[in-house]
This record gives structure tokens, sequence and C-alpha cells, in this order.
């Protein structure tokens, strides 16, 4: 977390994005979207300001927002939950991933499973539990883990299967088999299972299945998300954790000396969004999968070989064929190059497995068509 020269390391998402400010380079590394989400959203937001809603709210969420989360994971899973006892407010799910480590580690001979590449937080939390971090090499181009490989991660000493589906950096959308496998190693290992699943409504196929509504998961398992990509507002960091409520109160214990409550205002708003019509979350993917298909054409034009991601914000590419021999190195040039910022995928992996995904590179589709429109031509000047 430290670098050598005693300095807090920015994260690859500060920096790059960073480097499009200076550069003037179209920002297709860090994930947000470049456009407002629903008004009836931005909307509420606004009223419960003006409402007075300004003051610490209860710890464990406002309960409209508890409701709205229940509601929503048993319209879309058919989970039913009690929302007072069984979710938790957080901030984004960046928290939620937090407090949920923090407070299911038991020390440090315990082990965090997790698939590489993986979101840059997770590595700097399991770090922070003092539990080490075991990882299972996802395959390019198509990004799913070879079981046998998994099998042989998960053990006795494992804790925690930390999985992400829709996952970043890939949008790989996981098997069914590697969610009945992950089920299957937590019970007979006795482990429990954390999901990540802040791209649930970002997929481009079937729709997705959270691993909670597996048979024998429930019990063991915490599911995360966040309001941040479905409402395309990810500066609001509003997040919850899901769960058993045992394993909820134990999140909470943690999360209480973390932020102690989230964003007042916030939370109503979330609930809003939660609650709109199923429309429109299928228009937030028919959207996004649009945009995916425009910025895949664009990258192969470009001379880019493409993963087609089947969810979350991301796309990732070789750019071997154009020559490159160091991600890192190619995302720094790029801009200067073609006025475009990526993020290489060396910055989601340790460093023994860097070697294995040397050449990748994850753009994010998330901005207006017409910005991937200039980005695609921009690129083609690389070809
Ligand atoms: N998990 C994953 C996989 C992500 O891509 C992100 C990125 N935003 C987060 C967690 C963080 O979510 P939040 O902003 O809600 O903390
Ligand atoms: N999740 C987004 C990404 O992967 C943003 C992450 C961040 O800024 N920490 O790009």
């Amino acid at each position: 977390l430290i670098g050598p020269d005693g300095v807090a390391r920015p994260t690859i998402f500060a920096e790059m994005s960073a480097l499009a400010a200076q550069t003037g380079a179209l920002n297709l590394g860090q994930g947000f979207p470049d456009e407002d989400g629903p008004d009836e959203v931005l909307e509420a937001a606004r009223s419960a300001i003006s409402r007075g809603v300004n003051q610490y709210p209860p710890g464990r969420g406002i309960p409209d927002l508890l409701s709205a989360v229940a509601e929503h994971q048993h319209r879309f899973y058919g989970l039913t939950l009690d929302p007072a006892r069984e979710v938790l407010v957080t901030a984004g799910a960046t928290e939620a991933l937090a407090a949920t480590l923090l407070a299911l580690v038991d020390g440090p001979d315990d082990e965090v499973v997790v698939f590489e590449p993986h979101y840059d937080s997770y590595a700097a939390v399991v770090a922070l539990s003092g539990a080490r971090l075991v990882t299972v090499p996802l395959r390019w181009p198509d990004f799913q883990p070879d079981l046998d490989r998994l099998r042989d991660a998960v053990t006795d000493r494992t804790r925690i299967i930390l999985l992400n589906d829709p996952h970043n950096p890939t949008g790989a959308v996981f098997d069914a088999e590697v969610r009945r496998e992950i089920v299957a190693l937590a019970e007979r290992h006795d482990a429990f299972i954390v999901t990540d699943e802040v791209y649930e409504h970002l997929v481009f196929g079937e729709p997705h299945v959270p691993i909670a509504t597996l048979p024998g998961a429930w019990d063991r398992t915490v599911s995360l998300s966040s309001g941040g990509k479905t409402f395309s507002t990810t500066g609001w960091k509003i997040g919850w954790a899901t769960g058993p409520a045992d394993l909820i109160d134990a999140v909470l214990a943690v999360k209480q000396w973390l932020t102690y409550v989230n964003g007042a205002p916030f939370q109503p708003a979330i609930a809003a969004g939660l609650r709109l019509p199923d429309a429109y979350f299928a228009g937030v993917a028919d959207a996004l999968r649009a945009k995916r298909d425009l910025l895949g054409e664009g990258l192969r034009a470009a001379g880019f070989e493409v993963s087609v991601p089947s969810g979350s914000y991301f796309t990732v590419v070789d750019a071997a064929p154009l020559g490159a021999t160091d991600a890192a190195e190619f995302c720094r040039a790029l801009p200067h190059r073609a006025g475009v910022v990526a993020i290489p995928l060396t910055a989601f992996a340790s460093p023994e497995r860097r070697a294995q995904y040397a050449t990748l590179v994850r753009f994010a589709a998330c901005k207006r068509v017409e910005v991937l429109q200039e980005a695609a031509s921009r690129l083609s000047s690389l070809a």
C-alpha cells in the first residue's frame, strides 16, 4: 500500500485519470459514466436535501433503502430478505467489501481465494485484514477459470472465496458450473463466500444469477452491490451488503467504526432508483451493450485482438498485434500517441502473475456514444 519512498501509492485509476486531465486525452480508463443517471433519482436527492434529510441517518441505513434493497432482491432474484436484519447500507461496495473482510477474517493463517486479474481494492483490503491472498488465474480470451486450479486453491485454510460477477476488469460473467463449484468448495471446506455484484444489471446475455441463490449458498454468503453503476451515480457512494443476519451483524460491527453512517440524502434517492420499473434496468443494459459493440468495433479496426465482454463497463484487448510488449508502457504512451487513456491489466494482477497479462489493456465503454466514436477514430491511427 505504501511505496518504497514511504508515500502512499495512488491507485491506478487516480494515476490514469490524472494523465487524461494533463494530456486532454479521452478517459476510457476509469470506469465512471460521463452522463447523469435517471432524473427520478437525481430529483429524489435534491428533494431530500430540501426536506432537511441532512443529518446522521441510522447506522444500518434508512429503513426506506433497506426495504428497497430487499424488494429489489425479491423482484430480480426471488430472494426473501428481512430488511431490518439482512441488509446493511455502506459507503459504496468498497466499504462493504472492506468491512466484510475485516469482519470475517480471523487471523494471519486465513486465506482469501480470488480470481486474478481482480479489482484493485481486493488485494489492498485482504492485506489490511491480515489474511493471505491466494489467486486463481482467469484465461484469455474468455476469462473463465480452470476448475482444477480453483479446486487446488481452496483448502481448509480458506476463510473466504471472493467472487466478482460480472467481473472487473475482464467483463466476464462466470459460467454456471463455476458458481456451482464455488458453493461446493465453500461447503466442503467450510468457507464463506463474499460476492461483489456491482455490475449485476450490466449484463448483455442471460439475466444475472447471484451466487446467493444457489442451493447451500445463502447461509455462508455475503453479497455486495452498489447504486453507483446501476444509476450512474458513482460519486454518491451508496452500496449495500446482504446476507444472513449473523453475518450482516458482524459486518455492521466493523462498518460502524469505519464510516459510522452514509450520505443521508442519497439513500432515499437510491431507494427510488431501486424501485424504478423493469424497463429502466433493461434499458441500462441495452444502452451499454450498444456501447460495448461500438467500442469493440473501433478496437478491432485499430488492430487490437478483442475479448468480447458479457457484462460490466469494460472490454479487454490484447495489444500485442500492435507491437506492444508491456501494457503499462503502452498505456502511458497511448494518450500521447492517440489521445486516449486505458488501463493496463497488470494493474489488476499480483507481481508474480503480471507476465501472463503483459500485453492486455482494459478500455471502459461507459462513455457517451460521441466519445466512443471519437476514441475509435483516434485509435485508428495506431493500425
Ligand atoms: N467492485 C468492483 C468490481 C468495482 O468495479 C467497483 C468500481 N467502482 C467497486 C467495487 C466500487 O464500488 P463503489 O463505488 O460502490 O464503492
Ligand atoms: N470501478 C471503476 C474502475 O474499475 C472505478 C474505480 C475507482 O475509481 N476506484 O474503473
